[in-house]
């Protein structure tokens, strides 16, 4: 019988011709049909991936160099594209639209030998906490049905935890990977802004988007980081070095760790989950780390300058979905074409899309722009010169992840002010450009896991996965 444990024993066992990619295959194809209530998925590349496997077999035992990810069954959202493959930002805008072109993780996934089993529902453009905002419906938490997975990279996030692929990506705009994981278990992580290449990511707001990965544990975060990450031509906010060498080993390293008092002291933050961050740093430190506990009065001001400044990106991001070049258009196109843009986006974009296209559009408009957007701007400013004054202190951040467990299903459908006020502690990484995880340490007494966020100074992923490989290993609580 199959099973996956990390990626560096599945690919030992595979060298030792004990498994076969076919196998691995087969077992995430049948764990996926029997999986339907969960939603996870969009579209399932069931004879490719089978042909892929059979390829990706051959050539092992032949004896040919084998790509870094050689068979590993990776997962994409619906938001990054793989040529001749539909990518739809779950939208009804982009439904049955085909990718002409990779996107750059995409080809270096396929270069280095890895097995794409399919696309992932998510919320509609990369919008949403839930990912109930999705044109496919719902996702499902595989730990409580009735909970969402989270989002937006909520189906992405279910993929990992309920064993429907090995890895899985995802995006990262205010949290999308991280909260997730957090919701289900699993370990999400962000990169720093400029890690990996945004080309062929559909785009959200241009200045926040990351692709995050998800996965069981530290190290296969790493191995995909490790291949996807690095300079591209077609981006060039891409960090042009790409010196990620991540050793894995419990070599006696202590760190200097911050927590931030007025995220912690946090009125919306469930006691459980900050006792449960209290009690790993006591834990850290009683193992010879310094936890230092300092102030970080601009908290209130991350939420709404998230929402200013990406609906304003997405405002301009989303005009190009015009129902003329490509995407959804209306079929009573007869009138002026005014009329025709009007029906195509009226009808083409979801209730939440919509809603923050007409707030960016109103931020950025003439009489409200320095009220609202450079008022933002300066507090992203602010942020990233504090962020840099603490990591000249520090080598670590250490969060929660998300004020609450995983949300009943439905209820943040009638109060968005308190789903967007949730982001509270993952839209940090992204204002600032610096990068962020979650790693599942702990359950509620409610039955759900929940996560720690690390965060260390920007492109130090390094200090970042070291650290978290060791809480997972050494620090897990249940
Ligand atoms: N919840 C956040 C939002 O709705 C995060 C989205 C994301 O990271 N893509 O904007």
């Amino acid at each position: 019988m199959f099973s996956f444990l990390n990626i560096a024993a599945y690919q030992q066992e595979l060298n030792e011709g004990n498994i076969s990619c076919e196998e691995a295959v087969e077992y995430y194809l049948n764990r996926i049909k029997s999986t339907p209530h969960l939603n996870a998925f969009v579209e399932v590349y069931e004879i490719e991936a089978h042909e892929r496997a059979k390829f990706l077999d051959k050539k092992r035992k032949e004896g040919n160099h084998l790509g870094k990810l050689h068979g590993i069954v990776i997962a994409l959202k619906d938001v990054i594209c793989y040529k001749d493959h539909k990518v739809s930002a779950a939208s009804k805008m982009l439904q049955n639209f085909s990718s002409i072109y990779n996107s750059t993780a995409v080809e270096k996934l396929l270069n280095e030998d890895a097995i794409i089993i399919g696309t992932c529902n998510c919320d509609e453009f990369a919008m949403g906490s839930t990912n109930e905002n999705s044109v496919y419906g719902r996702v499902k938490n595989a730990l409580d049905t009735n909970k969402v997975s989270g989002g937006s990279s909520g189906g992405s996030a279910v993929a990992v935890q309920a064993e429907l692929c090995m890895v899985s990506l995802g995006s990262d705009t205010g949290g999308s990977v991280r909260q997730p994981a957090d919701f289900c278990g699993i370990v999400g992580m962000k990169p720093s802004y400029g890690s990996i290449s945004r080309h062929g990511l559909i785009a959200y707001a241009s200045s926040f988007d990351q692709i995050g990965i998800f996965a069981k544990n530290v190290e296969d975060v790493a191995a995909v980081l490790n291949v996807i990450s690095g300079s591209d031509e077609f981006d060039s906010t891409v960090n042009q070095q790409n010196n990620l060498k991540i050793i894995f080993n419990s070599d006696s390293k202590k760190y200097k760790i911050a927590l931030l008092k007025n995220a912690m002291q946090h009125e919306s933050l469930d006691t459980e989950i900050k006792n449960g961050i209290y009690g790993l740093a006591e834990n850290l430190k009683k193992d010879g780390n310094i936890i230092e506990e300092i102030n970080f009065d601009l908290i209130d001001y991350i939420v709404p300058a998230y929402y200013v400044l990406t609906t304003a990106e997405a405002s301009s991001n989303l005009s190009r979905y015009d129902g003329v070049r490509y995407g959804y258009r209306d079929k009573n196109n007869e009138e002026d074409l005014t009329a025709f843009y009007k029906k195509s986006r009226g009808h083409g974009f979801g209730k939440e899309v919509k809603k923050r296209i007409m707030l960016g559009t109103f931020v950025l408009s003439e009489g409200y722009y320095d009220a609202y957007f450079t008022k933002a701007q300066q507090v992203r400013n602010l942020l990233v010169s504090e962020t840099k004054e603490i990591f000249n202190n520090f080598d670590v951040i250490l969060l929660p992840t998300v004020p609450s467990t995983a949300f009943e299903a439905g209820s943040m459908q009638k109060d968005p002010i308190a789903m967007y006020l949730a982001d509270i502690y993952t839209v940090y990484a992204n204002l600032t450009g610096i990068p962020g995880i979650s790693v599942p340490l702990f359950q509620h007494s409610n039955g759900m896991p929940f996560g720690v966020q690390v965060l260390t100074n920007k492109h130090d992923e390094v200090t970042l996965l070291q650290l978290s490989d060791l809480l997972l290993k050494n620090y897990k609580r249940y």
